[in-house]
C-alpha cells in the first residue's frame, strides 16, 4: 500500500475551480464573474501598454543577467514601491521609517509579514474582517497562529459597514493581536469605511496596542487615483503608527503571474526597520530564497521614469473608469426591470468586486441557466462585464431574484 492511501483530496478552491468549469461550458453566451483580473471591453486581458514598452527595452538590454537578487528584492523596486504606498516625500521615506521587502505578490507580502509577527514577536492572535478574501485566514493557519479570529464587519441588513461592531470588537481583542485591514477596495463586499471611520478604527488600535497590518491589493483601483487609494497607509504613517502593508502589483500593473508584491515596513526609527528588515531577509531565504526579477523590473523602470510613470496612471486610470461604467450600466439596467431590491449598493461599492446580496441558490440558478459564473457569496468582478453583456446578466439576476 502507498504511504499515501490515506492522503483525502483537499477541497477545492472556489474560484479556480468555477473558472474551469467555466472554461468547459459549451454555452456561446457563457460569462465568468468569478476571478478578480481585469477584463476590456471586449472581455479580454490587458498587458498594460506601458508594461509591454518596457518589456520591449529590458528584452534589448544587454547589460542585464540571470544573477540572483538580493534576497530582500531589487533595491529600484523596493524604493519605488513603498513611494507609490506613502507617496513622494512622506516624511517617513525621508527619515527612512519605512523600507520594502519585495514578495511574491500580495500574498507573499502577507505571509512575510504574517511569519515575522508570528515567529520573531511571537504574536499568538489574528484578527480577519468578516467576510474577507479566502486567503486571509488561510495564511495564518499555514502559518500556525493558534487563534484565527474575525472582527464584524459587513452588516448585510444594511448593506454597509458594521461600525459598532467592528469597533467592539476590536476593543475586546487581546491587546499585541495582529489586525488585518482592507487598505482600499475591501474584498469582497467593495465597501471600504469613511475617513472618520477610519480614524476611529485607528483610535482603537492605538489604544488597545493592536498591530495593524494594512492588505493593499487594490491601490488605484478603487478611485483610478494611486493618493486617494493610498489614504489609508498614510493615515497610519501620519499618527506615528508601527505597521505593516502588504501591498500587491498584480491588478493595478496587470502584472498577476509575475508575482509582484512588496511588504512596506513602518517603525519608529530607521535603525529599528533596518532590524525588522534583517530578520524578514532571513525569513525569505528559508522561503523562496531568492525574488524572481521580471515583474520587479518592469516595475521599478515604470516608476523611475516619470514620463512612463504617467502613462501608468492613465493606464489605471482607464481601468478604473470602465469599472464604474459597468457599476452604472448594471445598476440602471436593473432599476428598469424593476428588479425587486435596492441596487444602489452596486455603484456605492468600490474597486473590482460588488458584492451583489444575491444566494448561493442564486448563484447556483445564474450559472445553470445562463451560464453566467459569480462566486457563491454572491460577488462579481464588475470589469468581467462588458457593454455587450451587462443585459443579459441583469436579466439573469432579475430571474433569479423573481422566480
Ligand atoms: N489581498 C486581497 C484582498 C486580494 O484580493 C488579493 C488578490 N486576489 C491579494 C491580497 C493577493 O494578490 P496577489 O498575491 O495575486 O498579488
Amino acid at each position: 500500500t502507498s504511504v499515501f492511501s490515506n492522503v483525502q483530496t483537499a477541497p477545492s478552491i472556489e474560484v479556480f475551480a468555477l473558472t474551469e468549469q467555466f472554461k468547459k461550458d459549451s454555452n456561446p453566451n457563457k460569462v465568468n464573474l468569478t476571478v478578480g483580473a481585469y477584463r476590456t471591453e471586449e472581455c479580454k486581458p490587458w498587458v498594460l501598454p506601458v508594461v509591454k514598452t518596457v518589456e520591449a527595452q529590458l528584452a534589448a538590454d544587454d547589460t542585464l543577467d540571470k544573477e540572483y537578487l538580493p534576497v530582500t528584492g531589487l533595491p529600484d523596486f523596493c524604493a519605488s514601491a513603498v513611494a507609490v504606498c506613502f507617496g513622494e516625500g512622506h516624511p517617513v521615506l525621508l527619515s527612512q521609517r519605512a523600507d520594502g521587502i519585495q514578495a511574491l505578490g500580495g500574498t507573499g507580502a502577507l505571509r512575510l509579514g504574517y511569519d515575522f509577527l508570528r515567529c520573531i514577536l511571537g504574536r499568538d492572535t489574528i484578527y480577519v474582517s468578516k467576510p474577507t478574501w479566502g486567503n486571509h485566514k488561510g495564511i495564518a493557519q499555514q502559518c500556525g497562529y493558534p487563534n484565527v479570529r474575525e472582527y464584524r464587519y459587513w452588516l448585510a441588513s444594511g448593506r454597509c459597514l458594521d461600525e459598532q461592531g467592528m469597533l467592539e470588537d476590536l476593543t475586546a481583542a487581546p491587546e499585541g493581536s495582529v489586525i488585518v485591514l482592507h487598505g482600499v477596495a475591501h474584498n469582497p463586499t467593495g465597501c471600504d469605511p469613511t475617513p472618520e471611520q477610519w480614524e476611529k478604527i485607528l483610535a482603537v488600535i492605538k489604544q488597545r496596542n493592536l498591530f495593524p497590518l494594512i492588505d493593499l491589493a487594490y491601490q488605484g483601483f478603487a478611485s483610478g487615483d494611486l493618493d486617494r487609494d493610498g489614504r489609508v497607509p498614510r493615515l497610519f504613517a501620519d499618527h506615528n503608527m508601527e505597521f505593516f502593508v502588504a501591498q500587491s502589483f498584480s491588478k493595478n500593473f496587470g502584472l498577476y503571474n509575475e508575482r509582484v508584491g512588496n511588504l512596506a515596513i513602518v517603525t519608529q526609527s530607521a535603525e529599528i526597520t533596518g532590524r525588522v528588515k534583517s530578520q524578514v531577509r532571513n525569513i525569505i531565504r528559508k522561503t523562496w530564497s531568492n525574488p524572481p526579477s521580471h515583474g520587479a523590473r518592469v516595475v521599478a523602470t515604470v516608476l523611475r521614469n516619470p514620463a512612463l510613470a504617467a502613462e501608468w496612471r492613465e493606464n489605471i486610470k482607464r481601468m478604473a473608469e470602465r469599472i464604474v461604467l459597468m457599476r452604472q450600466m448594471l445598476f440602471q439596467k436593473l432599476r428598469a426591470l424593476g428588479t425587486p431590491g435596492n441596487w444602489q449598493h452596486i455603484t456605492d461599492q468600490i474597486g473590482m468586486f460588488s458584492y451583489t446580496g444575491l444566494s448561493a441558490a442564486q448563484a447556483e440558478y445564474l450559472r445553470t441557466n445562463y451560464a453566467i459564473y459569480i462566486m457563491s457569496d454572491g460577488r462579481i468582478n464588475m470589469s468581467g462585464l462588458t457593454s455587450k453583456t451587462v443585459d443579459r446578466v441583469a436579466q439573469a439576476m432579475h430571474e433569479a431574484v423573481t422566480k
